[in-house]
C-alpha cells in the first residue's frame, strides 16, 4: 500500500526540508496546500485572487474550498499510485473528517499524521536569524500564535483517531529525518 502521511509542525521546524527528504525517500507526492494556494495566486486566478486576502490576514481559506481542492488533486493517478505526504492539509477537524471520507472513497486510510516538534522558543531563535524582512518579532508571535490556535483542534482530532506521532524537531536534519523515517516505519509495520 502507498504511504499516506499527514506532517503537522510550526513555521520555523524545518518542515519544508523533512518534506523534501520524506518524499525522496518513500517516493510519495508531496502535497503542500499553501504552495497551491500561493500557485494559484501567481497566476491571478479567482480562487488565487480569493485565497490571497485570506492569506494576507492569515485566515484559512473556507473549509468546502480546500476539501474540493484537496480531493481532486488526491484522485490524481500518480498520488492513488505513489501516496502522498499531506503537509499544511487538514487544517480543521471538518477538513480532517473529509480527508478521511475522500480516502475511505478509495479503499484508503491515512497511515499517521506526524506532529514535528520544536519549542516555539527554538522556532522564534530560528526565525529571527533568517532575517526575513516580514520576520519582525510581533510578526513572528502573531503567526506562532495563529498556528497554535488553528491547529490545537486538529492535534485533539489525530490524537482522537490513535493516529498523532510527535516527533521531536530538534537536532540536525539527519537526526530529524531518521527520527521521522523511525516513526512512520514503525507504524507501517
Ligand atoms: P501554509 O504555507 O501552509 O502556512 O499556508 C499559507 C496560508 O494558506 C495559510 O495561512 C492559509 O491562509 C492558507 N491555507 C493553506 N492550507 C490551508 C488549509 N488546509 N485550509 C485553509 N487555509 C489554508
Amino acid at each position: 500500500m502507498p504511504l499516506r502521511l499527514v506532517i503537522l509542525g510550526r513555521q520555523g521546524s524545518g518542515k519544508g526540508t523533512q518534506c523534501s527528504l520524506l518524499v525522496e525517500h518513500y517516493g510519495c507526492v508531496h502535497v503542500s496546500t499553501g504552495d497551491m494556494l500561493r500557485a494559484a495566486r501567481e497566476e491571478g486566478t479567482e480562487l488565487g485572487r480569493a485565497a490571497g486576502e485570506l492569506m494576507d490576514r492569515g485566515d484559512l481559506v473556507p473549509d468546502d474550498v480546500m476539501i474540493g481542492i484537496v480531493g481532486e488533486r488526491l484522485a490524481k493517478p500518480d498520488i492513488v499510485e505513489h501516496g502522498v505526504l499531506l503537509d499544511g492539509f487538514p487544517r480543521t477537524p471538518e477538513q480532517a473528517d473529509a480527508l478521511e471520507d475522500i480516502l475511505e472513497g478509495q479503499g484508503a486510510v491515512l497511515d499517521v499524521a506526524v506532529n514535528l516538534d520544536v519549542p516555539v522558543d527554538d522556532v522564534k531563535a530560528r526565525m529571527l536569524a533568517r532575517g526575513r524582512e516580514d520576520d519582525t518579532p510581533d510578526a513572528i508571535d502573531r503567526r506562532l500564535r495563529l498556528y497554535e490556535e488553528q491547529t490545537e483542534p486538529l492535534i485533539d482530532w489525530f490524537e482522537g483517531r490513535g493516529l498523532l506521532e510527535v516527533v521531536d524537531g530538534l537536532g540536525t536534519e539527519d537526526e530529524v529525518f531518521a527520527r521521522l523515517q523511525a516513526t512512520v516505519d514503525d507504524r507501517l509495520a
